[in-house]
């Protein structure tokens, strides 16, 4: 577990430890792959005073351009949303899945030409902020970039025009078959159903 990496701001990385977020152990992840490490970004986000400060970093990294509105996916998104378009001082909003497919329900909606920032808690595969963008330009408003608390992508995920993270993490992963933690008989945590 020593090759686990977590990089960036470090007073942000505190956060993350303090609220038990950076979790150690062997966990199942929602791929179905294990890991030594888990990152459970409500933890830390459950604290207003860690959103607002984190957010509100991210949302610096973004007062180059014009942003008319923020739109985080549900649920992970949700509060990221909200405390950067505190910080930027406009709307925000967020889209949900049902049946399925991601939509923009209860009544929000996106105008025409309506510069969107697309933010998330912590993005993996970037499923949902594609599906988010899917929606954003089929609404007609114009992706002017990303923002996530974490980047756990490892640079697999091609965002245009931008992405901007917080912390960067690059967590070892295994197959079930071939998982040292396993070996070592650790039991498997499934983080997602836990309490
Ligand atoms: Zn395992």
């Amino acid at each position: 577990m020593n090759n686990d990496i977590i990089t960036g701001n470090s007073s942000f990385i505190e956060m993350f430890e303090k609220s038990g977020a950076l979790l150690k152990g062997h966990f199942e992840l929602s791929s179905g792959k294990h890991s030594g490490r888990y990152l459970q970004c409500a933890l830390v986000l459950q604290y207003p005073e860690y959103a607002r400060s984190m957010c509100k970093e991210l949302a610096s990294k973004f007062s180059d351009i014009e942003v008319d509105v923020v739109l985080g996916p549900a649920l992970g998104g949700v509060v990221v949303s909200y405390e950067t378009a505190n910080a930027i001082g406009v709307r925000s909003i967020f889209c949900e899945r049902k049946a399925g497919r991601m939509l923009l329900r209860r009544g929000f909606n996106i105008s025409k030409g309506e510069r969107v920032l697309i933010v998330e808690d912590v993005v993996t595969t970037g499923g949902s902020i594609i599906e988010a963008a899917d929606l954003v330009r089929k609404e007609g408003g114009v992706i002017c970039g990303y923002g996530m608390i974490v980047d756990r992508t490892g640079g697999s995920v091609e965002l245009e025009p931008r992405k901007e993270s917080l912390l960067r993490a690059d967590f070892l992963t295994y197959n079930p078959d071939s998982c040292p933690l396993c070996e070592k008989r650790f039991v498997v945590d499934k983080p997602g159903s836990r309490r």
